[in-house]
């Protein structure tokens, strides 16, 4: 069995959200953000540490190591996989995802093992018809059937992940995954289906639905 490690990326100031502190440590449903990850995590077996790129003036969740984070997204990945430890995969997840299930992190560590690829992401097919825009004026609509909306977690070798990831930090900073990075330099992305619900929360609105979808897990029967 390959080993693997999970990175877990908290560090942005989460601009949008108009909190207080940092994104990942705002309360979500009762309790900092980035500790639904966590738990999420820790509840995957055959992931051997979690590191947490943190912002300024924080500590780590109990059960991880934590590291400074990075002027952007990337640069966060960068820092925490230089903490990772040996193994021969890792896993990357936005802390701003709190509705990560450890099914979703073991369908992903499963595809990468089953398939020939460099990478295996969680992602939806899309829902909504995408036009593409030029400013307010639609320049056409995509194929959807074609679509497929992209989240974290987000699986990889790790020579890949530290290749892709030793570029100069301007082609870093324009990264908004790390798949892309994959994927410029020819690799082979694969897609695992992921609940639409796995949502990004990045703005007020995003963060009561997660609050109101996380409740209605912690009522439902165990
Ligand atoms: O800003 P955005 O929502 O795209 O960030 C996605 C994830 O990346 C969040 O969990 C955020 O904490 C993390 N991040 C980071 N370091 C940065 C910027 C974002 O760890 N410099």
């Amino acid at each position: 069995m390959p080993t693997a490690v999970a990175l877990l990326v908290a560090a942005g100031r989460g601009e949008r959200l108009g909190s207080q502190g940092p994104k990942a440590f705002v309360r979500c449903a009762g309790r900092p953000m980035l500790e639904w990850s966590v738990e999420a995590l820790r509840a995957v077996a055959a992931l051997e540490r979690i590191v947490v790129a943190l912002p300024p003036g924080v500590t780590a969740p109990p059960g991880t190591h934590g590291v400074p984070g990075g002027e952007q997204r990337s640069h966060s990945v960068r820092a925490a996989l230089h903490a990772a430890g040996p193994a021969d995969l890792v896993l990357v997840h936005d802390a701003a995802r709190p509705l990560l299930t450890p099914q979703l992190v073991e369908a992903c560590l499963e595809a990468i093992a089953a398939e020939d690829c460099d990478a295996a992401i969680a992602a939806a097919p899309v829902a909504d018809t995408i036009k593409e825009g030029a400013g307010e004026v639609v320049v056409r609509t995509l194929d959807r059937s074609r679509l497929w909306a992209v989240q974290t977690p987000q699986v990889f070798h790790r020579a890949v992940l530290e290749r892709v990831l030793a570029q100069d930090d301007a082609v870093l900073a324009a990264a908004t995954d790390d798949a892309s990075l994959v994927e410029a330099q020819g690799g082979t992305v694969r897609l695992v289906p992921a609940p639409r619900a796995n949502l990004k929360v990045t703005t007020p609105e995003d963060l009561q639905l997660a609050e109101a979808l996380l409740g209605l897990r912690t009522r439902e029967p165990r």
